[in-house]
């Protein structure tokens, strides 16, 4: 008997989306047996630090930090070398997988991505983590200063489906977001490419999304499920599709599609899943913890508790 679960059609994973909750079990047993295979029972955690709060002149519609949004958000320029290498210091103690950094912002002067490398490096000295930074588009002078100062791997999402992107974005394109992922992987970079559900698209959307991720063999997905915020263009966004099962299945789908990647449960586990994190983890093998870029979570102990209590085992590195 072929299996159901492999070679999917962006039809087939459409269906998974939609199917009835009570074949989720099945679903579940199948993302498991492709996460057990590639990452054991491991977990990694994940630590992420707000190195550019808001000020943002890009027009997102779930984003706290957008200049648009009428959020209630600590702003700031470049986080001082001391915050960042506290949390380094902290990734370190609790021997966490990597450090993310955030920077609010699409484009930035040389003399910012010069200030914000030279704060990279004393970080790599001092902490030796891996770092990955979330830093909006980069020409490729600006990407090999941040590659030199030992950044190995970017984060940049495309959020959601390129159909449904003008009803969330207007000041920029997927296509552009398309062409800077693409220019950092051809200068070597290693790429953490995810999304947000629940901005109000359909099934189909969050299918193209993960279609054209898998397309871009990232290492890591994170996936986020959306937190509406007061004073963001989504503060009234509906979130009743956000049920756990259907966020188990966008989670399990992530899997099916991007078997080797790190799949990443991010912002919205401890709302949508909170009780569920036993299943979650059979399709997913890295969290964050201490909240997220605008929004707090759970902190890293408990997060060590939740995974082991869940019977998996929290991935130290070395
Ligand atoms: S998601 Fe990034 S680019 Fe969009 S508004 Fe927020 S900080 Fe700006």
């Amino acid at each position: 008997m072929t299996d159901p679960y492999i070679n999917l059609t962006k039809e087939d994973a459409r269906s998974i989306l939609l199917m009835p909750d009570e074949e989720l079990p099945k679903l579940l047993e199948a993302a498991y047996t492709l996460r057990k295979k590639h990452k054991g029972n491991m977990v990694s955690i994940h630590l992420l630090t707000n190195a550019r709060s808001g000020n943002c002149s890009q027009n997102c519609a779930y984003c706290a930090q957008s200049g648009q949004a009428k959020t209630d958000i600590d702003t700031y320029e470049l986080i001082s070398c001391e915050k960042l290498l506290q949390d380094g210091y902290l990734v370190k103690e609790k021997k966490l997988a990597r450090h993310c950094i955030g920077l609010s912002g699409i484009r930035f002067s040389d003399q910012e991505i010069v200030a914000f490398a030279s704060e990279i490096k004393k970080l790599k000295k001092e902490s030796h983590t891996p770092v990955c930074c979330s830093i909006g588009f980069l020409t490729k002078q600006q990407a090999m200063i941040l590659k030199e100062a030992g950044v190995d791997r970017i984060n940049h999402n495309l959020n959601t489906g390129r159909n449904y992107y003008p009803n969330i974005c207007t000041t920029h394109t997927y296509e552009q977001r398309i062409a800077n992922i693409n220019m950092l992987k051809e200068m070597g970079f290693e790429l953490c490419c995810g999304g947000i559900v629940g901005l109000g698209e359909k099934p189909e959307d969050v299918v193209d999304m993960l279609f054209e991720i898998g397309d871009l063999s990232p290492k890591a997905v994170p996936i986020n499920f959306l937190i509406p915020i007061k004073g963001t263009a989504l503060e009234h966004q509906s979130t009743a599709i956000l049920t756990s099962e259907y966020c188990l299945k966008v989670l399990c789908l992530a899997r099916l599609l991007n078997p080797r990647s790190d799949i990443r449960c991010a912002a919205g586990r401890e709302l949508y899943l909170k009780g569920k994190e036993k299943w979650m983890f059979y399709a997913v093998d890295s969290v964050f913890a201490s909240g997220y870029l605008t929004a707090g979570g759970e902190s890293i102990d408990s997060t060590i508790k939740m995974i082991e209590e869940a019977g998996f085992e929290y991935c130290i590195e070395p």
